[in-house]
């Protein structure tokens, strides 16, 4: 049975090299567990999600904090000048701006309590309860995606942060069937330099529950994941992005009532919902998964295991596909047709094996699969099993992202997972909230897949079609 979750879950991951930057910034060692909300123009962090528990285990209620330098500087500067006895007396005087104000906070305390339940009475914006006392944590908040009047203020009086501010930033958001995630790029100087990361994000709102049943969202699948999508745009628009583009996969296209989806996201994004095709799925990926790479390691296969599908896409130059084939085989799907115990019996694992060939051979039809140099594993299956191998005790984009994962070990991960209960799956430090109960279902598509096709090793991406969405609208390839 698949847990439906009844929340949206957010996913921690840090790189080590961002742990190092926050500890110079602060001038300390951070004492709270983190993730990077912002960057700045630069890719330092400019806000940190804070945990709502230290180190300790004790209370901490400023969710997001601002850590850069500049930023904190020029904010500090509106404090010092007394804005914040003028904007409290503004409060008072100004039922629609106290009003507004009083909102951010218990907005502020609903987004903490996605993370701790009990953390709801913890009070709004840095943990304030009624007016302001902290413009950095007013500014930190909107940054977030906090729909704060305070912040907005403070935004207009600061930025750009840096002079060095490059315009045509982009937002993308991808709806897949079981995560909703977010990237937000600013442009290289001249196109042909890298773009820079300003936010990327994943939350698990298990949007495509069901719809491989009922052949449409539930009604509270869809609200959490209007209201991840709602707070991913004013998050982009915070970062100063001009344009949000939101894609949607496989669940969506299998949604009779998707247009409750396009409408909410017609308000959040401004933009018109993508509905991606199977084959513009498979391009996206293909783009997000290999640009970038030694055209001579080419041909390059990329296998996108998502929740309610599986993109196979060969082509043999990076970034240029040739062959795309999009089967309907995810983890989500595959673990509600086949896993019927908890652990998974070996009745179960049968079952959900041959699903797995059947699957694999639709895609042999139609894509010359094991004619690769590169195999390159994208989204969260692969990713999370090469965390796995190497023993990671916290995700770390940086020690996955282009290394290598072997036939054998993916078998061995499996051999553990599948013997595992939910709950002690869900438990793994790099596992991802909602991951945990699919996961053995998508790494049997990766084993199959190496087995059938004889890969002895495969690249693992942390970029896959969300880049690509990103990188598409910004005009690079
Ligand atoms: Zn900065």
């Amino acid at each position: 049975m698949t847990n439906t979750g009844s929340s949206s879950v957010q996913h921690s991951e840090l790189r080590a090299a961002d742990l190092a930057t926050v500890a110079e910034q602060l001038g300390r060692e951070p004492t709270v567990p983190f993730t990077v909300t912002a960057r700045c123009t630069g890719g330092h962090p400019l806000v940190i999600r804070n945990a709502p528990l230290d180190a300790d285990g004790a209370p901490f209620p400023t969710t997001y904090w601002l850590t850069c330098p500049d930023a904190v500087k020029t904010v500090s500067r509106l404090e010092a000048d007394g804005w914040i006895a003028r904007l409290n007396e503004r409060a008072n005087d100004d039922e629609m701006f106290g009003a507004a104000v009083a909102a951010a906070h218990e907005e502020a305390a609903e987004d903490r309590a996605r993370a701790l339940p009990d953390a709801r009475a913890w009070g709004g914006v840095g943990g304030t309860r009624r007016g302001i006392k902290c413009l950095h944590a007013h500014y930190a908040n909107r940054l977030g995606g906090g729909d704060d009047v305070v912040g907005a203020w403070v935004a207009q009086r600061v930025e750009p942060v840096h002079p060095t501010q490059r315009a045509h930033r982009v937002a993308a958001i991808d709806q897949g069937t079981n995560s909703c995630r977010l990237l937000v790029l600013e442009p290289g100087p001249d196109g042909t330099e890298e773009p820079t990361e300003l936010a990327r994000d994943m939350i698990i709102t298990r949007l495509g529950v069901g719809v491989d049943r009922t052949g449409r969202f539930e009604p509270e699948a869809l609200a959490r994941t209007i209201a991840v999508i709602d707070r991913y745009c004013r998050r982009a628009r915070a970062l100063a992005a001009e344009m949000i583009r939101v894609g949607a996969t496989s669940a969506t296209r299998d949604a009779a009532n998707r247009d409750e989806l396009a409408d909410a996201v017609r308000r959040s994004a401004g933009s018109e919902l993508e509905v991606i095709t199977g084959e513009q799925e498979a391009a996206l990926s293909f783009l997000g998964a290999t640009r970038g790479l030694d055209p001579s390691a080419g041909p390059f296969l990329v296998v996108d295991i998502g929740g309610g599908s599986t993109e196979f896409v060969l082509g043999r130059h990076p970034t240029l596909t040739d062959h795309a084939i999009s089967v309907q085989m995810g983890s989500v799907r595959l673990t509600e047709r086949s896993i019927r115990n908890d652990p998974p019996t070996p009745d179960d694992l049968d079952r959900l094996r041959r699903g797995v060939r059947r699957g694999i051979g639709e895609a042999a039809a139609a894509v010359p699969v094991g004619e690769a140099r590169t195999f390159v594993s994208v989204a969260g299956t692969a990713t999370t099993i090469k965390a796995i191998a190497l023993g990671l005790g916290r995700y770390d984009p940086d020690r996955i992202h282009r290394t290598w994962l072997h036939a054998a070990e993916v078998e061995r991960v499996l051999d553990v997972l599948a013997g595992m209960t939910n709950e002690a799956r869900a438990a793994i430090p790099v596992m991802a909230p909602g991951r945990g109960d699919v996961i053995v279902a998508g790494a049997v598509i990766l084993v199959e897949t190496m087995r059938r096709f004889g890969y002895e090793r495969t690249l693992v991406s942390e970029t896959d079609i969300l880049d690509g969405l990103a990188l598409e609208a910004l005009g690079v390839r």
